[in-house]
């Protein structure tokens, strides 16, 4: 624990009687998702005074899909205050590749636990105090001081601290006004995504995946699937839902745009809100998951009630720390979603970050932070080339030798089953 006995880089030196009566130290956390709750968990265990701001009203419930779990992600979850009894989701013990016309063509024996971005925000909220989660309410400034920040508040209000966390996602307030020149790159492909019910499932297509981790894999696509829990955590069998993920290539300026204008023609520059998608456009896709996809991927297409896409970015902050301000989660680093690494990554930054503060009890918070930017900038940078190498087989175009020799390599439907998901080590 820190606790009282915290002593920030600016404060004098001071005698040790002293000491234990400074106030705990305090951090403000922007985005009160994944990463800005499990880094809250973590430093208010810490001792720390801990307060996070969500931009958007009300529960987030309903975000996101499903994700891999990886074995020290999950660690640094019961750290987080998770009880390890909690089940957090369903297992499943190999990964299968289908041919367009439904048969099994290759599988890899590989246990692997899949979870849901609910599941995860339902458990790590219900283990932070509820006084300190404040939503409705964006941070749109930081403020340096000698001896910490500011953080100003869309309302005006404005709040110090010794530390204020970004964990404000991709398209972060606080990284574009810190280091305007990081900016998400497009990859050149979409995600197409959704959740189709297990009670939706015909006999057949059920018992061919629904207990599997599935691909298929036309031309310059992946279809991979797994199953989740179904509405409030249900994980009973007839309960649950299977998780689809579709990668197609989209070019930029004719393809992304096409799928990213409404129905008043307005162009969404970077992702369209699901609910604006066109219809026509969602049943194009259907009809395009018959002729591409094996047979039961294109019932799982079918029968997901509100299939919706997502233009895949990455982003790349050579730097984490800006005086008292850290970037942390995909604020820092967004890889493309085929290691599933984005949970894991935020939650081994977030980990990174409070080691490197417990370890400077009595000490220099800007050391500390530092030392976090010194472990964290490395991870990042190598699990977004990661990601590229896996990805580059789907993007509109290759564009270097390397991504060709990637794209060539991941033709080959065993090293992309081999290669996909797997968590990733410097
Ligand atoms: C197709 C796809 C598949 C994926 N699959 C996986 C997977 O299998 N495994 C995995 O681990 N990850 C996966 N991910 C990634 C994962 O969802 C994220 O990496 C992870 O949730 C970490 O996000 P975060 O908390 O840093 O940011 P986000 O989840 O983006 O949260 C940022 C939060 O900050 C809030 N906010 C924004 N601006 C402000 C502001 N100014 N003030 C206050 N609040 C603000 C936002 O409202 C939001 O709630 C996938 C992603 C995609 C797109």
């Amino acid at each position: 624990m820190i606790g009282a006995a915290f002593v920030y880089s600016s404060m004098p030196e001071a005698p040790r009687s002293f000491m234990t009566t400074v106030a705990k130290p305090r951090a403000i956390i922007a985005g009160g998702s994944l990463g800005g709750l499990l880094v809250g968990n973590l430093l208010h265990r810490a001792g720390w005074d801990v307060e996070i701001y969500e931009r958007v009203a009300g529960s987030l419930d309903g975000r996101g899909a499903g994700l891999v779990t990886h074995p020290e992600q999950r660690e640094i979850i019961w750290q987080s205050g998770v009880s390890r009894d909690a089940p957090l989701g369903i297992w499943v013990d190999r990964r299968i590749v289908l041919d367009r016309f439904g048969s099994v063509i290759g599988e890899l024996p590989l246990r692997q636990l899949f979870t849901g971005w609910s599941r995860l925000y339902h458990l790590f909220h219900a283990v932070f105090p509820r006084s300190r989660y404040h939503d409705g309410i964006g941070i749109v400034n930081a403020e340096q001081r000698s001896d910490g920040v500011t953080a100003v508040f869309a309302d005006g209000s404005r709040r110090d601290a010794d530390l204020l966390i970004a964990a404000d996602g991709v398209r972060s307030t606080l990284r574009a006004q810190l280091a305007p020149e990081v900016q998400p790159e497009y990859a050149g492909y979409v995600a197409w995504r959704g959740l189709a019910e297990e009670s939706a499932f015909s006999a057949a297509t059920h018992r061919s995946i629904f207990e599997e981790f599935a691909f298929s894999l036309p031309e310059r696509e992946q279809m991979i699937g797994y199953p989740v829990a179904g509405a409030r955590d249900d994980i009973t069998p007839g309960k649950r839902r299977y998780n689809f993920v579709w990668y197609r290539p989209a070019a930029e300026a004719t393809e992304l745009k096409r799928l990213c204008t409404d129905a008043t023609g307005k162009v969404h520059d970077g992702a369209i809100p699901p609910p604006l998608i066109r219809p026509e456009i969602i049943a194009e896709t259907r009809a395009v998951a018959r002729v591409n996809l094996s047979p039961q991927f294109a019932e799982v297409v079918e029968r997901t009630k509100e299939p919706f896409f997502q233009p895949i970015y990455d982003v790349r902050s050579p730097r984490l720390v800006f005086g008292r301000v850290v970037l942390l989660g995909d604020s820092a680093f967004v890889a493309r979603p085929h290691c599933g690494m984005g949970v894991a990554k935020a939650a081994g930054d977030a980990r990174a970050l409070v080691d490197a503060l417990t370890a400077s009890n009595g000490g220099d918070v800007t050391r500390a932070l530092h030392q976090y930017e010194a472990a964290r900038v490395p991870f990042g940078m190598g699990v977004v080339q990661h990601a590229r190498h896996l990805g580059a087989y789907y993007q509109a175009e290759q564009r270097t030798p390397e991504e060709r020799a990637s794209a060539e390599r991941y033709r080959d439907p065993f090293a992309v089953i081999r290669d996909t998901a797997i968590p990733f080590t410097l």
